[in-house]
């Protein structure tokens, strides 16, 4: 666990004709769940792949816990992302997509990473999946594995883009609460941009409500709901 703090972060496109992310303060604490929203456009993922170390910032900086990362590689970043897309590799199973990410990142032997993935995999409810490739599953189970992939490296901090807006309304609910579990359970620092405001409304411990890359607010529900 880690707090996360963005410091005047910025970034423009097309040689500042675009400012995607305009000095955007924000500090999130430690186990907090912050949910970003805002129309289409208005800078959630470029804040996010900041965040994530996907895209350099024009200027600004990104502290996680007392380290400034900003310079630093994505890959050294104690971090994992949840995409909409899900992002499994579709030739590997899902056991080896989960324990893709554990090879990259630590020097753990097979037999460790595996008792990861059990952990995760049941954590999740998808050990009777792990032998599966990601085109036999449904929405759903690619998500849980999606989720599943994330939380088996034990990151210090998550980052969800949009991570349940392919599935239909039951499962979004459902997972909706999948996801809240996983935050009860790991305490883990959340980032999750959503476009829906309902879904960031129930899930945030604070919401933060961006327009053209510039925050409009930020607050618990009720006080964002309360002074729209
Ligand atoms: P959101 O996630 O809220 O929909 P984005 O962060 O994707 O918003 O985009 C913010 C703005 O930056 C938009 O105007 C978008 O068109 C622009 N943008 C994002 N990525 C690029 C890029 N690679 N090149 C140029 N413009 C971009
Ligand atoms: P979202 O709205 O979910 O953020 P988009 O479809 O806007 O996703 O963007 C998908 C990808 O295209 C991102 O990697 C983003 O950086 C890039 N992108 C978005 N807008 C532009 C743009 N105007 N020019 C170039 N790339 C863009």
């Amino acid at each position: 666990m880690a707090s996360v703090e963005l410091r005047d972060l910025r970034k423009e496109y097309d040689r500042g004709t675009i400012v995607a992310v305009d000095d955007l303060n924000v500090e999130i604490n430690d186990g907090e769940f912050v949910t970003v929203v805002g129309p289409s456009g208005c800078g959630k993922t470029t804040t996010l792949r900041m965040v994530a170390g996907l895209e350099r910032p024009t200027s600004g900086s990104v502290v996680i816990g007392s380290r400034d990362v900003t310079d630093m590689h994505a890959k050294n970043r104690d971090i994992a992302m949840v995409f909409q897309n899900y992002a499994l590799y579709p030739h590997k199973t899902v056991m080896e997509n989960m324990e893709f990410g554990l090879r990259m990142s630590t020097d753990l032997s097979k037999e460790e990473r595996r008792e990861k993935v059990h952990w995760a995999a049941e954590m999740m409810g998808i050990e009777g999946l792990l032998d599966d490739k990601p085109d036999e599953l449904s929405g759903g189970q690619k998500q849980r594995v999606a989720l599943g992939r994330a939380i088996v490296r034990d990151p210090e901090v998550f980052l969800f883009d949009e991570p349940l807006s392919n599935l239909d309304a039951k499962l979004r609910t459902l997972m909706r609460t999948e996801v809240q579990r996983l935050q009860n359970e790991l305490g883990v620092t959340s980032i999750y941009v959503t476009h829906d405001q309902e879904e960031a409304m129930t899930m945030g411990d604070r919401i933060l409500i961006l327009r053209d890359g510039i925050k409009q607010q930020v607050g618990a529900p009720k006080e964002v709901y309360d002074n729209p």
